[in-house]
């Protein structure tokens, strides 16, 4: 068997699975492990104890004993794997292993953190995949491996059932990540969507500004120490699937504020401007955005605002690839039409975007390089 099976050797509710160890998860659970290695310290944790069974009273504190990591990619287990026992040296701590499936993560951990692909990617970990859906991918879980079979299955205890936390930290529909919520909610489990912003730099530096969406009070307190770990800014936006909302908001304002820079620097370049002087402009006037700061999109003009260069400046290599970007644009616009807003520019975002993952190679490029794209349509060097 290609996993090592480590089930039920420790405590349940010292126990945090992490699922999905990609680009993202593998450098947030290495900061799980990092945080749970310091000493704890929890001048809540007394105040609290009346209120809470003492079997996951230690889990408010955020800090696991042990860490199980679920991906189906072994090359993405091993590596994430290595990394950690390189961190625990000789020094132990915190047990580290793997589980197989999100069946086996529910019934060893009573805390799951996800940071998996698409909507389809979630359904299939929590409750099995719709029946229409690409079911036959190598990432779909079986419909009795899933965490929703742990909660239902009758091997756990109501406490260990309610003590259940699932935090779902990537970035999907909001219908969907508030059915799958529903569903967990309604077998005994807690819920939070937790979606994050930052990007891989701020998953490796623990700095993610991560937005939470809950339907209790008691579900995002339990969640909070857990996410601290992993982030910078812990934010509680409202019910089930608002920290989704905001994610897509936030999301669509970064791609329209980087296509209308975009815009903007190369209308400036044929009116005959000096790019650098346009920007050095734009960051002290009311132009002012993250995309004009921090990840300009004119190759090869370093502003005084950018500390490194920017992915323009490295053949767009790296960033915020062009195919998460236009996910996101593509989820804003599902999500508004769900409720009817009036979306104008976003859909436009949306369409331009599409065509930009469409050119070559530029799905894995940085997304600020549709400044290149618009060049290139409009024929100047
Ligand atoms: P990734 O493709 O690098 O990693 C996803 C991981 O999930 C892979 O290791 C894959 O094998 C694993 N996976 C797939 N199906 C699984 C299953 N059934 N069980 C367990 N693991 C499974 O993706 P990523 O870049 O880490 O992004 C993850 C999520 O985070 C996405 O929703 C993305 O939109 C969001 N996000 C990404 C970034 C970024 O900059 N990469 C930033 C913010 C948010």
């Amino acid at each position: 068997m290609r996993f090592t099976p480590i089930l039920r050797q420790a405590s349940r509710a010292d126990t945090l699975a992490f699922i999905g160890v990609g680009r993202m998860g593998n450098h947030m659970v290495n900061n799980i492990l990092l945080s749970s290695l310091s000493s704890p310290n929890h001048p809540q944790l007394q105040s609290a104890a009346g209120d809470f069974s003492p079997e996951w009273l230690h889990m408010k504190s955020g800090k696991p004993k042990r860490i199980l990591i679920c991906d189906p990619f072994k090359e993405n287990v091993d590596n994430t794997l290595r990394r950690m026992r390189e961190v625990l040296g000789s020094s132990g701590g915190v047990e580290v292993g793997v589980v197989e499936n999100p069946y086996e993560a529910a019934l060893s951990a009573s805390t799951l953190v996800s940071m998996i692909p698409t909507h389809t990617h979630v359904q299939s970990v929590y409750t099995g995949a719709p029946s229409s859906s690409s079911s036959s991918t190598s990432s779909s879980v079986s419909p009795d491996s899933t965490v929703l079979a742990a909660l239902k299955g009758g091997k756990l205890g109501k406490n260990e059932v309610e003590n259940t936390l699932c935090i779902e930290q990537s970035t999907i529909r909001m219908d969907v990540s508030q059915q799958v919520g529903k569903e967990i909610e309604g077998a005994g489990g807690m819920w939070v969507d937790a979606p994050v912003s930052g990007g891989v730099n701020g998953a490796e530096n623990a700095s993610l500004t991560i937005m939470c969406g809950a339907s209790s009070p008691a579900s995002f307190e339990r969640a909070k120490p857990v996410l601290g770990m992993m982030g910078k800014k812990v934010i509680m936006c409202g019910g089930l699937g608002m920290g989704l909302a905001a994610k897509l908001c936030n999301n669509m304002q970064l791609g329209i504020s980087m296509l209308g820079l975009s815009e903007a620097m190369l209308m400036g370049k044929k009116l005959g401007l000096d790019s650098e002087l346009l920007g050095n402009i734009i960051n002290t006037s009311t132009g002012q955005c993250w995309a004009s700061s921090i990840n300009f999109p004119v190759p090869g003009v370093h502003l005084p605002t950018v500390a490194k260069p920017p992915p323009a400046s490295r053949s767009y290599e790296g960033g915020f690839v062009t195919a998460l970007a236009h996910k996101d644009l593509d989820l804003a616009v599902e999500a508004a039409r769900h409720v009817d807003a009036p979306l104008y520019v976003g859909r436009l975002a949306e369409e331009i975007f599409r065509k930009v993952r469409g050119t070559e190679d530029w799905d894995a490029r940085d997304f600020s390089i549709v400044y290149k794209w618009l060049e290139e349509k409009s024929g100047a060097e």
